[in-house]
């Protein structure tokens, strides 16, 4: 080990992988390093709902055995990733963070799930979430809510914080998560990890148990960008078993992570507006400055439609979710109520008893925006909204190849701060949206610190498929913020 302080629950999965095959570390030792710090920790984060110790160990065991026997090592050979619970793990209970869930274990995997195990990963186990991923705090899951690793009593930020926190509290060394409308970027921001949400139609969804189809997308938490572009690329492709996935090539993001040009980089000035907390606006401005500095051009670009992202997101993704949990019924799957009088009794108090109260509010509104006399003034608006977001992002990339904003209004909050009231916890998402409406790739990184030592996101959004020179200039950057932010420790 290069420093002798250094635990093996720190390292990147890079460097886990690189040492597990030159011998300087057995998968054994690596798990055990990864489950003592895990469990230990876990009472203080909340970030797992199930770590399967006894089958990691029992993988770890094969992985040793494997590599004895000079057989072909995988690209992540033994790298603990953590797996939102909204993925279908085969044999490992998949409880969306709900009660209607709790006892629910697929018999198959997600698409991305299986990639993973191909190429020799550890499946660490399940991580927490807002209930069906819908939340911006991670307070809405049924499993209690997530703690920041920053600072215990902040939250972790929604819907992905238990894989957010579980990498940034070192507990995996890297996880998977679900984007629909920022929950990869905002919990990556406040948590100061990296958080990559793909172009629409990049990764397969395939096991992904369904929020709003046409915005959802799996992604990546990683404590640097070198381990973005590798578990990227790994979960990327086309897939038979989703018809929206996309036979676009893949490039090696890893490859091609030095910076290829001078990216023009846009301002959308809506993203600065009122609103935007002076801490996180001095810390962009630095981030800013930085680049024009290194003679990067910069230029303010506008996104007019902007103002509207968060009622045509809410409306769009509660309608497809309203349809989306119909599934669920107590018929086929999970909890179901005991002694009904009819079918109609057991789909109400199975329902009612079984989702939660966010849950509840987003299915009657969608149902209340598709239902005929309301479709056209709502969903149908909503959807036209979203051409014209659509088409800002078109025009904005006509001028610049990536924009560059905050990916919150604010760092970490406190827990309990925002639950009271719905409106103030929809619009954290007021920067990652418009996004998700798109279908475009996005990356949160961490650019500095508030004076409450909480971590601070920058956003990165580049156009659709052009995941490439996103990676590139986040790999630019950490490398100038490096110094900055290693100056600063989480709380255990
Ligand atoms: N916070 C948003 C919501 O509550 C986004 C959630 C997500 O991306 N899954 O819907």
């Amino acid at each position: 080990m290069s420093n002798p302080k250094e635990h093996l629950y720190q390292k990147t999965a890079f460097d886990l992988v690189s040492g597990f095959k030159n011998k300087q570390w057995k998968a054994a030792e690596i798990a055990e390093s990864f489950l003592n710090r895990a469990l230990d920790t876990n009472k203080k984060l909340n970030s797992f709902i199930c770590i399967p110790h006894e089958s990691i160990l029992d993988h770890a065991t094969l992985l040793d055995e494997k590599r004895n026997s000079n057989e072909d090592l995988g690209s992540l050979a033994c790298s603990p990733i953590a797996i939102k619970d909204i993925l279908c793990t085969s044999g490992i209970s998949t409880t969306c963070g709900s009660k209607i869930l709790q006892n629910f274990t697929p018999y198959y995997d997600a698409t991305v799930v299986e990639k993973l195990k191909d190429k020799d990963a550890l499946i660490f186990g399940k991580t927490n979430l807002d209930e069906f991923a819908m939340g911006s705090s991670n307070e809405n899951s049924f499993f209690g809510p997530v703690r920041n690793p920053w600072n215990l009593d902040c939250v972790a930020g929604g819907s992905s914080g238990g894989s957010a926190a579980a990498v940034a509290g070192q507990q995996c060394a890297a996880s998977l998560g679900s984007d629909t409308g920022g929950s990869i970027r905002l919990p990556a921001s406040f948590c100061g990890v990296v958080g990559v949400k793909p172009s629409y139609g990049r990764v397969s969804r395939f096991g992904l148990i369904a929020f709003a189809s046409s915005l959802d997308q799996v992604g990546v938490f990683t404590k640097d960008v070198r381990d973005s572009a590798l578990l990227l690329r790994i979960i990327s492709g086309q897939d038979s078993k989703d018809s929206t996935s996309s036979s676009n090539f893949v490039p090696h993001f890893l490859d091609s992570l030095s910076i290829k040009k001078k990216w023009r980089i846009g301002l959308p000035k809506e993203y600065f507006q009122q609103g935007l907390d002076s801490e996180v606006r001095q810390a962009l401005s630095q981030s800013i400055s930085l680049l024009g500095k290194n003679k990067f051009e910069i230029e303010e670009v506008s996104l007019p439609h902007s103002d509207l992202s968060i009622a045509a997101y809410y409306l769009i993704a509660t309608g497809e979710a309203s349809s989306n949990l119909s599934r669920f019924d107590g018929v086929r799957y999970g909890y179901r109520a005991s002694n009904p009088k009819n079918l109609n009794d057991l789909y109400k108090r199975t329902r009612s008893d079984g989702f939660g109260y966010e849950v509840k509010r987003r299915i009657m509104l969608g149902t209340f925006a598709l239902s005929s006399g309301y479709y056209d003034a709502y969903y149908k608006k909503a959807s036209q909204v979203r051409t014209l977001i659509i088409q800002d992002f078109q025009k904005a990339f006509e001028k610049v190849d990536l924009l560059l904003t905050p990916t919150a209004p604010f760092t970490a909050f406190k827990i309990g701060e925002k639950t009271k009231d719905p409106i103030q916890m929809y619009l954290t998402d007021i920067y990652t949206t418009a996004v998700n409406l798109a279908g475009l790739p996005a990356l949160s990184m961490p650019c500095g610190f508030d004076s409450k030592k909480l971590p601070i996101g920058l956003q990165l959004i580049a156009p659709r498929f052009e995941e490439e020179r996103m990676f590139q200039m986040a790999h630019y950057l950490e490398k100038e913020f490096h110094v900055q932010n290693s100056k600063h420790h989480i709380v255990l």
